[in-house]
C-alpha cells in the first residue's frame, strides 16, 4: 500500500472540506526548516550559504508548532539544513504528532544512530523518516561529497526500520543521472532495502548552490523519467507522489504551479512564494497568501522558475486537478491505496 489509508482519508476530507467551504488558498504540506546549519556540503544545495550568525541558530519548539497550526496544514516535512543538529526536533515531532499532523523528518541520516540516544523518537503512524539518497554508492558519495555517506544512510534505514519506524527516502536526480542510475536506485530501494516509500524530485537550480552546471531543463527531466518508469516500473514502485504528478514529471500532462499548496517557513519567517526560492519573507501564513503576488510565479513568468518541475510547485496542481475528477480520484485511489 503506498499511502496509509488513513492518511489518505484525513488528507481527502481536508481537501473536500476546503473546497465545500470555498477556501481558494491553503496548505497540503508546510516546508519547516528549524534550522539552516548542516553536516555536509552538497554541492546542489542552495539552503546552507546563509550568514554565520544565521547557521547558528535553531528555532523554539514553540514556534515552530505555532507556525504550522497557523496555517492549518495537515502533513509537515521538517528539513534544513540537517534537522537532527536541532537539539529539540524529537520534542517538535512530538508536538506535531500529539496534534495528529503528518511529519515526515528529512535527514541526511549521517546523525540518526551517533544521536539516537540524545533524541526520543516514537514510532507513529504520523511520523516517518524521510531519508535522502540521491542514488548508489558511488553516486550518492559524490552528490553529498563525502565518502561513506551511502552506506551510513542504508545502516540508518535498517536501524530505524528495527526499531518499528517507517522510513521513506528523498532522492533529487541531476543532469548527470540516466534513465538506469534512476532505475538503480529505486530498485534498491524499493526491494533491497524496502522503504515504505520514496519521494523523487528533478534538482532545482538554486541560485545560491555552488554546482550549477548539473541541473536538469523541463525536456531532460521528461525524458529521464519517461525512460525510468518504461517497462511496469512506475507500477511497481512504491512512489509517495500522487498518479497526476508523476504523468507531469513524464510529460504526460502539464501543469501550473500551485506554490501557496506547499508553502515553506524558516528561522527567518514564511518565504515568498515557495521553498525553493526567497523573494522576501511574511511573519504569518495569513500574510503570505494575501500578500504575495501568485500568479507572477511558475513556467514562463518568471526566468528562475523556468525550469522548475518539483513537488512543491506542482504537486499540489496533481492533488486538486484529482479532486476536481472523478476518474482521477478513482484512479488515484487504485494506484495509490
Ligand atoms: S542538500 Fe541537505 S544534506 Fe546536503 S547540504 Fe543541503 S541541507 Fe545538507
Ligand atoms: S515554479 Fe513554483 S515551485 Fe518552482 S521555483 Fe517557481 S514558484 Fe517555486
Amino acid at each position: 500500500m503506498a499511502v496509509p489509508l488513513r492518511q489518505s482519508a484525513r488528507i481527502g476530507w481536508y481537501l473536500f472540506s476546503n473546497k465545500v467551504r470555498r477556501v481558494q488558498k491553503f496548505p497540503l504540506i508546510v516546508e519547516l526548516e528549524p534550522l539552516f546549519a548542516c553536516n555536509l556540503k552538497c554541492q546542489g544545495c542552495g539552503k546552507i550559504q546563509q550568514p554565520h550568525d544565521l547557521l547558528r541558530q535553531r528555532m523554539p519548539v514553540e514556534r515552530a508548532v505555532n507556525a504550522v497550526l497557523e496555517s492549518g496544514a495537515p502533513m509537515v516535512s521538517i528539513a534544513g539544513g540537517e534537522p537532527l543538529m536541532h537539539p529539540q526536533v524529537d520534542v517538535i515531532v512530538g508536538e506535531l504528532v500529539k496534534r495528529k499532523k503528518y511529519v515526515y523528518l528529512c535527514t541526511n541520516a549521517e546523525l540518526v544512530r551517533k544521536r539516537w540516544d540524545k533524541f526520543n523518537f516514537k514510532p507513529s503512524a504520523y511520523f516517518s523518516f524521510a531519508i535522502h539518497i540521491d542514488g548508489l554508492r558511488e553516486r550518492h558519495d559524490e552528490s553529498v561529497d563525502k565518502e561513506g555517506v551511502f552506506d551510513e544512510a542504508v545502516a540508518a534505514i535498517k536501524f530505524l526500520k528495527e526499531k518499528g519506524f517507517r522510513v521513506t527516502t528523498n532522492s533529487t536526480f541531476f543532469n548527470t543521472d540516466t534513465p538506469q542510475t534512476v532505475i538503480d536506485v529505486l530498485n534498491f530501494l524499493n526491494d533491497e532495502v524496502e522503504v515504505d516509500q520514496m519521494m523523487i524530485s528533478p534538482a532545482y537550480a538554486y541560485e545560491k548552490a555552488p554546482d550549477q552546471d548539473h541541473f536538469l531543463g523541463v525536456t531532460e527531466t521528461r525524458e529521464l523519467f519517461r525512460k525510468a518508469f518504461a517497462d511496469g516500473n512506475r507500477k511497481r514502485w512504491r512512489l509517495n507522489h500522487s498518479p497526476l504528478f508523476l504523468d507531469f514529471l513524464e510529460g504526460k500532462v502539464d501543469f501550473e504551479c500551485t506554490a501557496w499548496g506547499i508553502p515553506s517557513y524558516s528561522l527567518l519567517g514564511w518565504q515568498r512564494p515557495c521553498y525553493l526560492m526567497a523573494d522576501g519573507y511574511t511573519k504569518t501564513y495569513k500574510e503570505l497568501i494575501a500578500t504575495t503576488e501568485w500568479e507572477k510565479y511558475g513556467r514562463g513568468k518568471d526566468p528562475r522558475c523556468n525550469n522548475c518541475m518539483a513537488h512543491c510547485g506542482y504537486e499540489p496542481t496533481a492533488v486538486l486537478a484529482t479532486m476536481g475528477s472523478l476518474k482521477e480520484g478513482l484512479r488515484a485511489m487504485r494506484e495509490q491505496g
